[in-house]
């Protein structure tokens, strides 16, 4: 490779480098190894990785177990068709039937979150003889034409076009204190989730499927929902016959403290879609569970939602083995450190002006930045797109100089913070 390709996903023609579409200034660092949490890019920096890279190396970088697992699923054999049955598959399944709260125990396999989201959306609809799955503004669900009409981010919606972000996903507001005039969050959670209702009651309940939510906002600014909304959505889904999904894509997996965001909701959703964390993002891999009955009735169906790399079986021994990571000890370690996290997180609200506040729940953080002076977002807290001068930009950049790496999420007004949960508490302190 040439000395001046500086991104090793860029190519080159004629000794130029050709501009990556996700790094055209060329600014990104190439990471080339990595070990627990921490990676190294191509100059030998070290950095602590305290994004998990993309929310998902939840089991931190280069674990053994699982690397092992998957070298000894590639000499056996390393793909069967997604139309016969094989062993690492089924014995994954039941895995996550376990691990999956309440009945929640049919599973289906698929590649990416956007596919499982995807997928999840065409069985409620398939159940439910209903063509509407309602989302919220400012979440995110996937990039894919299916996926990208869920997601409820602006910047991504823009990409899409009108066309593809108008496709039976109509959107409802989160509970968000910027999007409710709430003086309290009990208030909060019952003006936003009456709102669901009116959307619901507006829409024609007849004709909405399902609603899709984060249990805990990922990229949109890791925003927990205020107490007793999820508990009010449930009974307004029963009330509706509308089905509860929870997009599990991030806070699967103990990144919230428990295997999955929802539980610490206390509510029992009808599916769960879940993606990175699965295989500690090993290997691509993502999929739906979906409660008992509804199995029943997509088999009834015939709904066929076969992908040929869903269920890889290499990819499925990874998440064996990182589930057995989470089991053993990880989940229990990341929620010992968590009250870390939070206090000291707590005490950068308490002495720095222009944080504005911290929120989140785990080992799933972000911290809201705005200016002391205005109270004002740096950027509109609606705006799709990064500015070159939004100070919260900068911020990343001198963290990174200083060895840590930190997510940004769009609106981009924070830092979003989730770790592997593998990060001692000496790291965590640093
Ligand atoms: N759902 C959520 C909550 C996500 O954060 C993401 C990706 O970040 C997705 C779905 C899409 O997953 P993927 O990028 O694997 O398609």
């Amino acid at each position: 490779m040439q000395e001046n390709v500086p991104h090793a996903g860029r190519g080159e023609t004629d000794g130029e480098a050709i501009p990556h579409w996700h790094d055209p200034d060329g600014e990104a660092m190439t990471i080339v190894e990595g070990e627990g949490a921490t990676v190294y890019d191509d100059e030998g920096s070290a950095y602590l990785d305290l994004i998990s890279q993309l929310y998902c190396t939840n089991a931190g970088h280069s674990n053994e177990a699982i690397t092992d697992a998957m070298t000894a699923q590639m000499e056996r054999i390393p793909y069967v068709s997604s139309a016969k049955g094989n062993d690492v598959r089924d014995a994954l399944a039941d895995d996550l039937a376990k691990i999956a709260p309440g009945s929640l125990s049919e599973v289906y396999f698929s590649v990416s979150g956007s596919e499982a989201n995807e997928a999840a959306a065409q069985i409620a609809r398939t159940v439910q003889d209903a063509p509407k799955v309602l989302t919220r503004w400012q979440s995110y669900h996937g990039g894919t034409a299916g996926a990208g009409s869920l997601t409820g981010d602006p910047s991504t919606r823009s990409t899409l076009g009108r066309y593809a972000a108008t496709t039976g996903s109509e959107k409802f507001l989160p509970p968000l204190p910027t999007a409710f005039d709430a003086d309290s969050p009990e208030d909060l959670a019952e003006q936003a989730a009456n709102h669901v209702e009116f959307v619901i009651q507006n829409e024609g309940a007849d004709s909405v499927a399902a609603i899709l939510m984060e249990p805990i906002g990922g990229t949109s600014g890791g925003y927990p929902a205020p107490p007793g909304y999820f508990e009010r959505l449930r009974e307004i889904c029963d009330e509706y016959d509308v089905l509860l999904i929870a997009d599990e894509v991030i806070t699967g997996f103990g990144r919230c403290g428990e295997w999955f965001g929802i539980e610490t909701e206390s509510v029992e959703p009808d599916m769960i879609t879940f993606a990175k964390g699965v295989t500690s993002a090993y290997a691509p891999l993502a999929g739906v569970i979906a409660d008992e009955w509804i199995g029943e009735t997509v088999r009834e169906e015939g709904y066929d939602l076969g992908q040929t790399f869903a269920g890889h079986p290499v990819a499925c021994a990874a998440g064996r083995a990182a589930i057995d990571e989470y089991e053993s000890h990880l989940i229990d370690d990341a929620r010992e450190l968590a009250p870390v996290l939070e206090s000291r997180l707590e005490e950068l609200a308490a002495t720095h002006d222009v944080v504005e506040t911290v929120r989140g729940r785990g080992f799933l953080w972000s911290v809201v930045f705005a200016d002391p002076e205005t109270g004002e977002p740096f950027v509109h807290p609606w705006a799709g797109d990064d500015d070159e001068e939004n100070p919260v930009a900068a911020v990343r950049e001198a963290a990174a100089d200083r060895g840590a790496l930190f997510g940004n999420g769009r609106p981009d007004v924070q830092i979003l913070i989730a770790p592997p949960l593998c990060t001692t508490r000496a790291e965590l302190e640093r």
